[in-house]
């Protein structure tokens, strides 16, 4: 069984592969997860809902796999987009563009905190060219480890609402994950523990006593065996301190 894929919105989930068959393991608040992880390799290719597996090294997926799936994603450029504004605690701010009526849907794969729409024009390159002049001042690309930071903060709400005063929001998103964290979660990349919530790309996980966050993506292309781990945890012993 290997991990090949997840999804962030909505009803959060890994993407297993087992014989050829992908199936979804839900992430929801409250469930256990208890698997090990084994060797990491190339995640293959999903072709209607069967799996092709790879055995190249690469991780999560080998530069030909990465190709294919960069040419299937291509964006469509053509119809109405949106320019956003993207707030991630505490304060860090992006500018991107999507289709506008994935607006909500981009904003929780990033795991942003808080999104407004900026402008809305009438394609993809229109949109790309708003998104480089406002991305001369703005970053366009926020590092996980940035998120991970600021999970369980709050944004820096004066921050943001100057920044919006720069532009006229035409509507603004408050983002919930339906989970709320008493500390900042320790980084990890392991599928063993209680699943506290996901935010984008990041599922926290709760074991011992302590809160870690996965990277999701980090996880794609490992192998999984059923049962817990048996890795002794630091920062788990710590707290027994
Ligand atoms: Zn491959």
């Amino acid at each position: 069984m290997q991990v090949v894929g997840y999804r962030s919105t909505p009803e959060p989930a890994l993407h297993l592969a087992d014989d050829g068959r992908v199936k979804r393991l839900g992430l929801a608040h409250g469930v256990e997860l208890a698997y090990t992880l084994g060797e990491r390799h190339c995640a293959g290719q999903i072709q209607n809902d069967h799996h092709i597996a790879c055995s190249a090294a690469g991780a999560p997926k080998c530069p030909s796999h990465e190709r294919q799936f960069d040419e299937s994603t291509i964006r469509n450029r053509d119809g109405e987009h949106a320019v956003y504004l993207a707030a991630f605690a505490p304060a860090t701010f992006k500018v991107g563009i999507t289709r506008s009526e994935r607006l909500e849907t981009r904003l929780r794969e990033q795991g942003a905190d808080r999104g407004a729409r900026v402008f809305t024009v009438a394609d993809g390159d229109i949109a790309r060219d708003v998104e480089e002049d406002i991305g001369t001042d703005l970053t366009q690309r926020v590092r996980v480890a940035t998120k991970l930071d600021g999970l369980g903060r709050a944004v820096d709400g004066d921050a943001w609402e100057r920044l919006l005063g720069e532009y006229e929001p035409i509507e603004r998103f408050d983002l919930e994950y339906d989970f709320t964290l008493g500390e900042v979660p320790v980084p990890e990349t392991m599928a063993t523990g209680t699943v506290v919530g996901v935010q984008g790309r990041v599922l926290v996980l709760e074991r011992g006593g302590t809160v870690y966050a996965v990277d999701m993506r980090d996880l794609v292309g490992y192998e999984l065996t059923e049962g817990a781990d048996g890795c002794e945890r630091q920062a788990s012993l710590g707290s027994f301190g």
